[in-house]
């Protein structure tokens, strides 16, 4: 692991876009005209101070950064093992880390001259985040949602329509998130002069997982220096739930260069191992089946799919991880063995949802639950000497309703 010098992570993507073999554009023709203007803008926008004040002030003031880093002392000695903290992405507004993601990007349309942005979301977490960001920043705002979805998250869809988004069911294939996305990109070529497409994580063509990441990296910042101003070292593990892997991506970039520094991505292993029962991308090893590297959705990455390449239905109990594809970043640093990739049924994930709320007073999104018990598997088995900072990427109220089922 420390082997990996910190040039060669710095370097990625490289001017292609390109994460090792992962990442890349495979995008029709019209649309690589309006990425590589993103590109352009986002460039020019990252080596702009006065763009980054203005993000910052709205991360501050608006979104509620910096969020805490909480030693979890109950939560320490339920498990008896490692010293574990807890990364408060779930007291932003809006309930989860999306938000750094929409802000940052609502500048760019506004810096990009457009009025109206378009986005996807599965639980609507990412839509709400963006209708937020769209009425904060006087933007027009379409958000498309499989029909399946809107069923499920009803209250994410009157959340949506009451900041002024107009929220647009999808009745296509397996009408989730997946089918939102090809809508959403459908919208996009359509209305490129006047639109931005607002991705929700470190998915899709180049420049988008570079983007996002960037706007994420804060929580790995905040992280890292509140660690070492608690604890004055860095911590030995880091947890994060993968769903495209934005929150995860987020907390360990600022770590990546330290070789001591152990990660784990925690993926939805859903009811069972055989494929469409799970969306387990990169965690192949501990026996679900399905996941080869492939297109989707304009990237090169690992994607469930059958033997003669159809994209596989998946499942998982929590909508954010429910996506037969990973961001790029992921798949390479899973090759390069830089991060370890497991999974977490549905069920641990609401066991660990009842322990924390119970231990910690606190109720996690139903994703966040996955790097939990993960957490919850592993503490004991570490010594006390081990520190660990586990993200808690949202709250827990938009999945009340699924979680009263069990309680
Ligand atoms: C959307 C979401 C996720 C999954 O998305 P990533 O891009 O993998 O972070 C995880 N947690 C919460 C609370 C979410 O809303």
């Amino acid at each position: 692991m420390s082997s990996i010098a910190p040039t060669v992570l710095d370097s990625v993507p490289d001017a292609r876009g390109r994460f090792g073999p992962y990442g890349g554009r495979y995008v029709p023709e019209t649309l690589v005209a309006p990425l590589e203007e993103l590109e352009r803008v986002y460039a020019a926008a990252s080596a702009d101070p006065k763009f980054h004040a203005e993000l910052d002030a709205l991360l501050h003031d608006f979104a509620g950064r910096p969020t805490p880093l909480q030693f979890a002392e109950r939560l320490t000695a339920h498990l008896g093992g490692a010293r574990i903290y807890i990364k408060r992405e779930d007291l932003l507004h809006t309930g989860a880390h999306k938000i750094n993601n929409s802000l940052g990007q609502g500048l760019l349309a506004v810096r990009m001259g457009k009025k109206r942005v378009v986005a996807e979301t599965g639980a609507g977490q990412h839509g709400v985040a963006t209708a937020t960001v769209a009425a904060r920043l006087g933007l027009d705002c379409t958000v498309y949602m499989g029909t399946e979805d809107m069923e499920r998250q009803r209250l994410n869809v009157n959340r949506m329509r009451l900041l002024g988004a107009e929220v647009v069911g999808v009745d296509a294939g397996s009408r989730t998130l997946k089918d939102a996305i090809n809508e959403a990109m459908r919208d996009w070529v359509t209305n490129v002069r006047t639109s931005h497409y607002l991705l929700g994580s470190v998915l899709g063509a180049h420049p988008y997982p570079q983007i996002v990441r960037d706007f994420h990296k804060v929580i790995g910042e905040e992280a890292r220096e509140q660690i070492l101003k608690k604890e004055d070292r860095l911590p030995d593990w880091l947890f994060a739930c993968v769903g495209g892997g934005s929150n995860a991506i987020g907390l360990f970039n600022a770590f990546l260069a330290d070789g001591s520094v152990k990660m784990v991505g925690v993926e939805a292993g859903g009811r069972g191992h055989t494929l469409g029962e799970h969306a387990v991308r990169l965690a192949a090893a501990r026996g679900f089946s399905g996941a080869r590297p492939g297109v989707l959705q304009g990237t090169y990455s690992y994607v469930l799919q059958t033997n003669d390449g159809q994209i596989a239905t998946t499942h998982s109990i929590s909508a954010g991880l429910d996506y037969p594809a990973v961001g790029p970043e992921h798949a390479w640093l899973a090759d390069l063995g830089r991060a370890e990739y497991t999974a977490v049924t549905d069920d641990d994930a609401i066991d660990a949802a009842k322990t924390l709320a119970r231990i910690e007073g606190i109720i996690p999104a139903l994703e966040s639950a996955h790097a939990i018990a993960e957490l919850i598997r592993r503490a004991p088995k570490m010594n006390e000497n081990q520190l660990v900072i586990v993200n808690l990427s949202g709250r827990g109220d938009k999945d009340m309703e699924t979680l009263s089922r069990y309680v």
